[in-house]
């Protein structure tokens, strides 16, 4: 079974708003559409539902013409979950949910036993069976997005269309709502179309995901393709930050703050100190604050020598900070080392972070110690945490830290302590 939505056009009077959309969705599938406000989103549900009849274009349904059937015929096979579904009458969750009934029944035909046994089932399957006697008047936000859902299973569709099922509700009901819409497609076969606000939620759940933006569609595929941050940036105008969860593997975005972006900005146009160059010897999200600090300042700062991966890594990327990488959890390689010696080079002042030491980054005490004899750099190594007790070398990292301060580096205890320590053009 597959839904094709071929090249359509709907308008709102001599306004075009959905321009040459064109995608399939198939069997078993949860579609997501996903886009700014006033992208279409919603116009695009109530085509497919036909409250709007596109100017151009053909829905087909196992390649029957969707919009030239009769409405009970439709009925039977679509149902929609509207985004606003306020009910004001004192129904009972039941007496709703038995409205999904009636594309089944003849003129003036009262639902039978089957119809309620139906209906009952359907509530079962939605989690809110318990609530069937109780006045929808009276049930949570949530509790009632699941009756609304089961309303519309009692259609028994074969495409479930949703806008927005999830907003306005707390994080329960958001799993529980997504958690169900994926088993219908997945144990049930449906074709489940749904609107998600929530590019995250979207991420976790959806097998595929639909990019509107203008009424038109600029990305479709899985969330791995189209929820990248030159996408987000192109249609919702917002700076994020796309990852891959650790435990999950799936795509979550985050906003870039504004505070970070006016640190990026404020730094990028200072002319105060960008002459100077601090480089930073991290690892373990220990230089991250301090890249923030020092590029608000207007320092230029580069970094090294830091696993990929590692949130220094991730931070000075976004600052746009020059740094040496090393695969994830591999010892520096020599390769890498050398390229950090050569930016130190560059570099008027070098500060070595609170990190922990294993054998596989002593390599980082070693340009120390070149930063400090050989190139004769003005060097501050952080001392707030013991060097003890981040030591995993059996006590060699610690020898060279002490002796590392016999050489002439500068201990210091907290990032202010760096600033006075810091040369400012005059
Ligand atoms: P979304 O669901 O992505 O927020 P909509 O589909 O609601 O977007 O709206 C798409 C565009 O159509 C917007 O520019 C909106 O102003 C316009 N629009 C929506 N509904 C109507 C309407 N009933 N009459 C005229 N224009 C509308």
């Amino acid at each position: 079974m597959a839904l094709d939505i071929k090249d359509v056009d709907t308008y709102y009077g001599s306004v075009k708003v959905l321009k040459g959309v064109d995608f399939c969705a198939v069997h078993g599938e949860l579609l997501g559409v996903i886009g700014p406000n006033g992208s279409g989103k919603t116009t695009l549900l109530r085509t497919i539902s036909r409250f709007l009849k596109p100017k151009v274009g053909t829905i087909l349904l196992e390649g029957r013409d969707v919009l030239g059937m009769k409405d009970k015929d439709f009925s039977q096979v679509f149902a929609a979950v509207p985004q606003d579904t306020t009910i004001n009458f004192d129904f009972s969750a039941l007496d709703i949910v038995l409205m999904g009934r009636n594309p089944h029944l003849g003129r003036l035909e009262r639902e039978s036993e089957k119809d309620i046994e139906i209906a009952r089932r359907c509530m079962e399957r939605t989690n809110c069976g318990h609530l069937a006697e109780r006045p929808i008047t009276e049930l949570s936000g949530g509790e009632r997005q699941l009756v609304i859902i089961a309303r519309a299973l009692t259609q028994e569709p074969k495409v479930l269309l949703l806008d927005e099922p999830t907003s306005h509700l707390d994080i329960n009901y958001q799993i529980e709502i997504m958690e169900l819409l994926k088993r219908l497609t997945l144990h049930e076969g449906l074709i489940v179309i749904a609107v998600i606000h929530d590019l995250n939620l979207a991420a976790q759940y959806c097998d595929r995901l639909v990019l509107l933006h203008e009424g038109k569609i600029v990305s479709l595929g899985s969330q791995q393709e189209v929820l990248t941050a030159e996408n987000i940036k192109q249609s919702f105008g917002a700076d994020v930050i796309v990852k891959r969860h650790a435990l999950t593997n799936l795509c979550y975005v985050t906003p870039v703050p504004s505070t970070v972006k006016r640190h990026i900005e404020a730094g990028a146009s200072s002319k105060n100190n960008a002459e100077i160059t601090i480089h930073l010897i991290c690892g373990g999200g220990e230089g991250a604050g301090l890249m923030h600090l020092l590029s608000e300042k207007g320092y230029k700062v580069t970094a090294g020598v830091v696993n990929m991966l590692d949130t220094d890594c991730e931070v000075a990327q976004l600052l746009n900070i020059p740094v040496v990488t090393e695969t994830p959890f591999s010892p520096i390689t020599e390769k890498a080392f050398q390229a950090h010696l050569a930016l130190i080079e560059k570099a008027d002042v070098v500060v070595l972070c609170s990190i922990p030491f294993g054998f596989g980054n002593l390599k980082n005490i070693d340009a120390v110690e070149a930063a400090l004899e050989r190139m004769g750099k003005s060097v501050l190594i952080f001392e707030d945490k013991n060097i003890e007790k981040r030591d995993f070398t059996g006590g060699e990292a610690t020898k060279r830290f002490v002796e590392l301060k016999n050489k002439g580096a500068l201990s210091i205890k907290n990032q202010e302590e760096v600033l006075k320590k810091l040369p400012v053009s005059v």
